[in-house]
């Protein structure tokens, strides 16, 4: 019952036992090694349950083996307050990697993020809205884009952010691992998971 046994590396281990985690949550026992894996991942659990680290961990790991400057991995979030939260997550648990993240979100000028984004990064952290003035500046390379995660969609659907999510989702690469979170599972949030998921497995807490 321990993080061990997951195929993580010794950094991730390391920096998961210094942020005083001594085991998984239920959501990370299931979805860690069903993400690693590569499968798409449906999981319906609230905050609190610990899934901004089910799903940073293994894309911590995932990152770690590619290189480039510009983005694999892209975090969906519906407010700046979850995209922080998200920072914090990526900050102590990639803590021994060399990752590199940058956070979008609106309400501040752009320049500091465009400027994160020409330096390179791994992986983007955005709001919908944000992400995609940016993408239509030019600004983000989305091709090299091999994992999205939505986070909170049930909010994002509320907030009225689909027709932004579409539109991103037509701009990167159709190839690719999609994570779907929700707090609730309703008939919405399967309709877009069937939209937007390949054969997911879904885990429940
Ligand atoms: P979340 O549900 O992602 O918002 O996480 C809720 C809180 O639980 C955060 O403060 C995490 O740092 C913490 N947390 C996540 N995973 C674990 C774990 N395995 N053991 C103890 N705390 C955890």
């Amino acid at each position: 019952q321990s993080f061990e046994k997951f195929k993580l590396n010794k950094q991730l281990l390391e920096a998961v036992s210094e942020a005083g985690y001594e085991k998984p949550t239920p959501i990370q026992e299931k979805a860690i090694p069903l993400i690693l894996a590569g499968n798409d991942v449906l999981g319906i659990a609230q905050t609190g349950t610990g899934k901004t680290a089910a799903y940073v961990l293994p894309l911590l790991m995932k990152a770690k083996y590619a290189q480039g400057n510009h983005p694999r991995a892209l975090i969906l979030a519906p407010t700046r307050e979850l995209v922080m939260q998200i920072e914090e997550a990526i900050i102590f648990l990639g803590k021994n990697t060399d990752l590199r993240y940058v956070c979008l979100y609106g309400g501040v000028g752009p320049k500091t993020q465009i400027e994160k984004l020409q330096e390179g990064v791994d992986i983007v952290v955005a709001t919908p809205g944000r992400f995609m003035d940016l993408y239509k500046k030019g600004e983000i390379f989305v091709r090299n884009i091999k994992t999205m995660v939505m986070d909170e969609a049930d909010k994002m659907m509320d907030m009225g952010f689909m027709p932004q999510i579409r539109a991103i989702l037509e701009v990167i690469p159709v190839k690719r691992q999609n994570l779907l979170f929700s707090a609730t599972f309703s008939g919405r949030v399967e309709k877009i998971s069937e939209e937007f998921l390949e054969f997911p497995e879904k885990v429940e807490v």
